[in-house]
């Protein structure tokens, strides 16, 4: 028998009679009244196409009231954006997933002064013709790598790809097999190798490549040679590759192009930041390189983009390549970009300046008292769920800069109260991070959720710990018999 109230699915309101509810117009102004049609709609549909789960709360919402409270809250949900800011105590400082280099505030004036109006972004002001849009890069790449020349695209492994696409198209390009790299998924080097056109040629060994395996590999059909920064592991033992220098010099010899693919490629010598050295542009240019490959938003430190700088005649043909107006530059990176390179040119005040280098030099010690001024805190939003200290930790560099290094940091150690069920416990403690505003993203570890601090600056600690007491309410279950709705599935609900 039906309960008393409960609407069949055939005596749901019309969506022309919740259009005329008293909320729908304050709704429409708010939202729009294209998206309030179809959050009635995508309402009605969910009451209608599943009469069970509809059944539960129509207890509370039969009515249009009902309805409506719950098109408010979907619009509330659609209007957030689907790309938004979070924290990152991954304890990953270059983490792919969530963004990578965080920018310096010079390069976002800079991209708001350029995104507001019209540019000279391919117009050459003392000519007034037509320009070239690498020029607003050029001369400063040029000034901090040494090299003779530099363009620009969307990021490195596109610069990969129009490097060997321009260079090696239809010829063999010797690769060392210690170098075959794949990062992050979908870049492979010889996916790129063959989708660029070159045929791959491996040299050497997994661990041991020497410099006469180039000389007997090079000859009629080779295109240029490369190497790849191992960016995601390292090899151990032993091993052995061929000097840079004297590749080089081989490759002039024999005259083909010799292409360097650094991946990060930093333009400061990290062991300034008490960090190990990292191989830079410089260096790969001052060995006799002809082109050098690294990415804008990795140790860089700016927006993602894939650098190439090099012998001039080769980069005209690098930039002649059709392919190169498919991966250009927009204007706002490229604003971004000129924004940071300017700030490498006042060495005294760079690591203050971007926030990458910034967090990578930040003090174990320095995170540890952040650590513990959060902490009574966290330990009151998560009493009688969880137990919370502050413990030592490794950060890391992330986006395949040294793999291996760890930089010493602190962490906030999150350990469900009851044992039973704990993988589970954990699991909810991390949804609940998740659905705070401005979601936290940490790492499990040894039964523990870790929330390395090195990436929560002191301008962001009093943002980050005024959302804290919300973890309370995302992970203590709602009172027996309250009705829950049907949005809050998968929020906290798990
Ligand atoms: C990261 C990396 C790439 C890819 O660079 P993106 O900027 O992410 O496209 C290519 N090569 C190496 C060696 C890398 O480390």
């Amino acid at each position: 028998m039906d309960a008393p109230g409960k609407p069949l699915p055939g005596r749901l309101p019309s969506v022309d009679r919740l259009l005329r509810h008293a909320s729908s117009a304050a709704l429409a102004s708010a939202f729009g009244r294209v998206p309030l049609t179809d959050a009635i709609r995508s309402v009605l549909g969910g009451l209608r196409s599943d009469v069970h789960v509809a059944a539960q709360h129509v207890a509370a919402q039969a009515d249009d009231d009902g309805i409506m409270q719950s098109v408010a809250a979907l619009l509330g949900r659609n209007a957030v954006p689907s790309l938004r800011p979070v924290f990152n105590l991954t304890g990953t400082v270059l983490h792919t997933n969530l963004g990578r280099a965080l920018l310096p505030a010079e390069a976002i004036a800079e991209v708001v002064r350029v995104a507001e109006g019209a540019s000279n972004l391919e117009y050459d002001l003392d000519r007034g013709a037509r320009g070239e849009r690498d020029t607003h890069l050029e001369r400063q790449l040029c000034l901090l790598t040494g090299a003779e020349a530099a363009t620009v695209v969307n990021n490195n492994a596109a610069a990969v790809l129009l490097v060997l696409n321009s260079l090696a198209a239809r010829r063999e390009v010797p690769v060392s097999r210690g170098e075959l790299i794949e990062i992050g998924g979908s870049f492979r080097l010889p996916d790129i190798m063959s989708r660029a056109g070159c045929r791959l040629r491996e040299v050497g060994t997994t661990n041991r490549t020497h410099l006469r395996d180039f000389e007997e590999a090079i000859g009629p059909k080779t295109g240029a040679v490369m190497k790849a920064h191992a960016s995601n592991y390292s090899i151990e033992g032993f091993t052995a590759e061929a000097d840079e220098a004297l590749l080089a010099r081989l490759c002039t010899s024999r005259g083909v192009p010799f292409i360097v693919d650094l991946g990060s490629g930093t333009l400061i010598d990290l062991e300034r930041l008490g960090l190990p050295h990292e191989p830079t542009p410089m260096e790969s240019i001052r060995n006799g390189v002809d082109v050098v490959t690294f990415s804008g938003d990795k140790l860089l430190g700016g927006p993602q983009a894939g650098i190439v700088v090099g012998r001039r005649d080769l980069i005209e043909k690098i930039r002649r390549n059709p392919l190169k107006r498919a991966l250009r530059l927009d204007k706002m990176t490229i604003a971004a970009l000129s924004a940071v390179l300017r700030l490498y040119e006042d060495p005294d005040r760079l690591v203050a300046r971007v926030p990458t280098l910034r967090l990578l030099a930040r003090k174990a010690g320095d995170i540890a008292a952040c650590a513990a001024r959060v902490l009574p805190v966290l330990v009151a939003a998560l009493d009688g769920i969880a137990t919370a200290e502050v413990i030592d930790c490794d950060s890391q560099i992330g986006s395949g800069a040294m793999p291996t290094r760890r930089i010493p940091s602190a962490a906030l150690a999150l350990r469900p109260v009851s044992v039973r069920g704990s993988g589970a416990a954990l699991g909810r403690i991390a949804v609940a991070l998740r659905s705070l505003p401005v979601p936290v993203i940490g790492r499990i570890a040894e039964g523990r959720m870790v929330l390395d601090l090195r990436c929560l600056e002191a301008h962001a600690e009093a943002a980050f710990v005024a959302q804290l007491p919300g973890l309370r309410d995302a992970l203590v279950p709602a009172k027996a018999g309250a009705a829950r709705r049907p949005d809050d599935d998968g929020v906290a609900g798990r």
